[in-house]
């Protein structure tokens, strides 16, 4: 085996452009580009959808020889060996599901040198005569996709990982593993395993997922609830996930009712069913699944608009790689968690029943603490997620339901108090019910029986009605104030962190809107505006055409996200189809034509009123290059912020008036601060251009 380090053929950049069409990198993935090229033993921790297989795949693009890639699960193999080819690239799988002539195909391309990626299924390893065979082959670069497997602590455990790092070893050549999974133990194990103990160049950034929208609620009825969610966003796909397996199915069935394409998935379903929601999920436009968390690692496809949580998921790491799953190719993507006082007794029986030793069911409430912080935020919810792993953010995002609807909070230490001394006076021995009628004074039997209306905490708290008690208590619960007891069905206690604010040296604000029955429900964010929605369906219309006639999912011919760029710049010629992001050349040369024959079959864009208002005027001109800086800047100068745009009476007045400072250009009504920030620099520019 030669042993110089390995040309670059390419240039990275370049192939990006070329190969994928993508106009820049995400966060974080240049430098782990760079690393890999250079032959250095990398592991990658990124957020689901952060863009992790562009860090091996274009590596093995750029580099000589043939990169083996590891990954788990077969059906995503094929479709990103699939992808590739879309994108002109020459790879191949190695797996069960192989056909015996793609299989020959495969060992032809790779004895002449053709692969650049050879995707292999970890059973394959386990026949050692492989080593030799990938040796002679050629592979000079190892990439491990979800290598967390190699991990007994999480459970995705597969035994076949192991022998990669023998493998390593074996053919001496540099290893660049990757995972969304990013907790110490699994970080130590997956060093340990495939890097024999020898530190590789450790990245771990780059966490935020800003298309994403976070919203949380508390649980009320979280059938209508969901159902609701559902409906406001029909036709697009979309995963619910479920605490049981029971709540899938009765899900499931009720979307269906709805009039919904919805399937349920869970663990004790036989493996050829869940392949084949799998299956039908990657491949169908606008399909929900209705699942447990065993949805999970099988689900690869780029287009999820939205995901719902119908009960509380365990932790913050889980709830953010279960959200992750939504909106990977970079367009919009909603989500919504439910949860009340019922999802936190589960968690936390979960924690006092399970078998760990007592620091770590301490750590795991202390977990648990953290995601129920998140439900219970006062402020920019991204913010407080990010922090938790450790990223700071200097401004709100807007884009969760908290910059949205900033909540209306209240001084809640008195009602907190009563509730804890009513807690305290019945021996921390009842559930939140009966300590609410203490409070409101309700002469129940049970009341009566105990003789709880004896007390002194009895009725002090009729201010509040029972709804409006059980939010405090359950603000309390989140706020770890009152923990059920493990012992004592449904009984609260108190804990450490109450104790200062019962002796009143401690306040604690609490969130009023959780006591309103039902927020208004912002409106589903729209993928594109009004006018180019036609456009974009009958694009869509096309992609499926194209993508059933090869038998392959829609995303492979183009993803949302290129689709939603060509209806807003309509590009009307082959050299601007080339610049609009995920159209490589290949892609280019292969659908190019088509997809220009539908943006000029569309009838174009009708004028709009406020445009039509300045025909004649100077300010047309300077309306239109307005127009022009929005479009263009619609998700920052990277492509990869939060979407924002002005309407057209705020471009009309902007084009009126010509503000010259950004102060005055913030004072345009629909200007805020998020927009004025994006855009206000450009704008100014243009307006004094157009000044000259
Ligand atoms: P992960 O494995 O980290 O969950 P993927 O590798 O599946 O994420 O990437 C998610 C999506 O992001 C894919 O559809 C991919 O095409 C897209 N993507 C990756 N990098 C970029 C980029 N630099 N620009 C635009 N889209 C990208
Ligand atoms: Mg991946």
């Amino acid at each position: 085996m030669r042993d110089e380090p390995a040309e670059r053929a390419l240039d990275p950049r370049e192939a990006l452009r070329s190969v994928f069409g993508f106009g820049s990198f995400r966060p974080g993935q240049e430098e782990i580009v760079e690393t890999v090229l250079r032959g250095e033993d990398t592991l990658a921790i990124m957020p689901t959808g952060g863009g992790k297989s562009l860090c091996y795949q274009l590596p093995a693009i750029c580099r000589e020889g043939v990169t083996l890639v590891v990954s788990p699960l077969i059906a995503l193999m094929r479709d990103q060996v699939r992808a590739l080819r879309e994108a002109g690239v020459a790879a191949g799988a190695l797996t069960s599901g192989n056909t015996e002539d793609e299989t020959d195909a495969v060992w032809r391309d790779l004895d002449a040198g053709r692969l650049k990626l050879l995707y292999l299924a970890p059973e394959r390893l386990a026949t050692g005569a492989m080593d030799r065979v990938l040796a002679r082959a050629g592979v000079r670069l190892i990439a491990v996709d979800e290598a967390h497997c190699v991990s007994q602590w999480g459970h995705d455990f597969r035994p076949d990982y192991l022998r990669i790092g023998t493998l390593r070893q074996a053919l001496g050549v540099p290893l660049a593993a990757f995972t969304a999974t990013a907790d110490a133990e699994t970080r130590d194990e997956i060093v340990a395993r495939l890097f024999a103990g020898r530190a590789p160049r450790i990245f771990l950034r780059g966490f935020d997922r800003p298309n994403i929208h976070l919203a949380f609620q508390p649980k009320d009825s979280p059938r209508a609830q969901i159902l609701r969610f559902a409906d406001a966003r029909k036709g697009r796909s979309g995963i619910v996930y479920c605490g049981t397996r029971a709540r899938t199915e009765a899900l499931a069935q009720g979307l269906r009712e709805a009039g919904h394409a919805a399937l349920s998935y869970h663990g004790g379903m036989e493996a050829d069913a869940r392949r084949n929601v799998e299956a039908a999920f990657q491949r169908e436009d606008g399909l929900i699944v209705v699942a447990t968390v065993a949805f999970g690692m099988g689900v690869d496809k780029p287009d999820i608009r939205w995901v719902a949580h119908a009960d509380l998921p365990k932790s913050i790491e889980a709830y953010y790689q279960e959200i992750g799953r939504g909106g990977r190719d970079g367009a919009p993507a909603e989500t919504l968690t439910l949860y009340g006082p019922e999802d936190i007794r589960l968690r936390r029986a979960q924690i006092d029943e399970g078998l760990a030793p007592s620091e770590r069911k301490a750590a795991d409430h202390g977990r648990l603490n953290a995601l129920l912080g998140l439900a219970e935020a006062m402020g920019c919810r991204r913010r407080q997620l990010l922090a938790y792993f450790g990223e700071a953010m200097a401004e709100p995002c807007g884009n969760c339901d908290l910059c949205d609807r900033p909540p209306d909070t209240f001084d809640g230490t008195t009602p907190v108090r009563m509730a804890l001394s009513a807690a305290l006076r019945t021996g921390e021995s009842f559930g939140v019910g009966h300590l609410i009628d203490i409070l409101t004074g309700s002469l129940t039997d049970k009341v009566r029986q105990r003789g709880h209306d004896g007390l002194p905490t009895f009725g002090v708290g009729r201010e509040w009605d029972k709804r409006q008690w059980q939010a405090i208590f359950r603000q309390m619960m989140g706020h770890d104030l009152v923990r059920p007891d493990p012992e004592r069905h449904g009984a609260l206690r108190m804990t450490e962190a109450a104790r200062p604010i019962l002796r009143g040296e401690q306040a604690i604000t609490l969130r009023r809107d959780a006591l309103a029955r039902e927020r208004a429900r912002p409106q589903p964010k729209a993928l594109v505006s009004d006018e180019d929605a036609p456009l974009l369906s009958a694009l869509k219309a096309k992609r499926r055409a194209l993508a059933e006639a090869q038998g392959v999912p829609p995303y492979v011919v183009f993803n949302d996200r290129t689709l939603i760029e060509m209806a807003e710049r309509r590009p009307a010629s082959l050299d601007a189809m080339a610049g609009i992001s995920g159209v490589g050349a290949t892609k280019l040369e292969r659908y190019g034509a088509a997809f220009l024959a539908v943006i000029a079959g569309a009838p174009p864009p009708e004028v709009h009123p406020s445009r039509r208002r300045l025909a004649g005027s100077d300010a047309g001109p300077l309306f239109d290059r307005l127009h022009a800086i929005q479009l263009r800047l619609a998700r920052g100068e990277d492509g990869t912020g939060k979407h924002l745009s002005c309407t057209h009476s705020t471009l009309r007045q902007i084009a009126e008036r010509r503000p010259s400072t950004e102060a005055d250009l913030a004072r345009i009504p629909g200007m805020g601060e998020m927009k004025v920030e994006r855009f206000g620099a450009a704008f100014l520019a243009a307006i004094a251009e157009a000044e000259d």
